[in-house]
């Protein structure tokens, strides 16, 4: 585990079976040799970005430790959408799994396929309030912590009471 990186992906499902959607995902990425779950938090049902006439989305946000590169670690992700058929029509529309890599360590990479930190992450609460659960502590590329960026008082974001693992 000498390389091993942490790292913080973002996980969200709106249609069909949405928490199992998400299970299904926590599963494949659980049984990826490369990859460690190491906390997973509660699930948040947030209003959509963009097009509102689509079914709210269940969020989480996973703790990963990673025996891979960023770039490698993408791949999973995107393999992960594959395994589970993801199809998605409207940039922003429904989607039975979307994974985005938030952070990877503290490392910063700008291409035109991969860009991390996520650059939306500090302007959306359903990342930052799931993640603030797990990370309290943890710094931002802003300088804050996880906590102080996270407004737990969102009222389009809403705990809900399932256990996904
Ligand atoms: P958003 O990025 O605003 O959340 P989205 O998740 O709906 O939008 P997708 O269609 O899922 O966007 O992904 C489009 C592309 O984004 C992917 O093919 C991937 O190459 C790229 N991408 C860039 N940075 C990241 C990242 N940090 N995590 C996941 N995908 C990324
Ligand atoms: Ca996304
Ligand atoms: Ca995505
Ligand atoms: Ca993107």
């Amino acid at each position: 585990m000498a390389d091993a990186t942490t790292c913080y992906l973002s996980l969200g499902s709106n249609l069909g079976d949405r928490a199992a959607n998400l299970a299904d995902a926590l599963r494949r990425l659980r049984n990826h040799p490369q990859l460690q779950i190491l906390n997973v938090s509660s699930v948040y049902q947030t209003a959509p970005v963009g097009p509102q006439d689509q079914p709210d989305f269940y969020n989480i946000v996973a703790q990963v430790e990673a025996n891979c590169t960023v770039k490698e670690l993408l791949e999973i992700a995107q393999q992960v959408e594959q395994e589970m058929g993801r199809v998605r029509e409207e940039h922003w529309g429904p989607r039975n799994i979307d994974i985005d890599i938030l952070l990877y360590g503290t490392e910063t990479i700008d291409t035109p396929e991969l860009q991390v930190p996520h650059p939306q992450m500090m302007q959306r609460q359903f990342v930052l309030v799931p993640l603030a659960e797990i990370a309290p502590d943890l710094i931002l590329p802003n300088g804050q912590t996880a906590a102080d960026a996270a407004l737990p008082d969102d009222p389009t974001i809403q705990c809900l009471d399932i256990q996904l693992w």
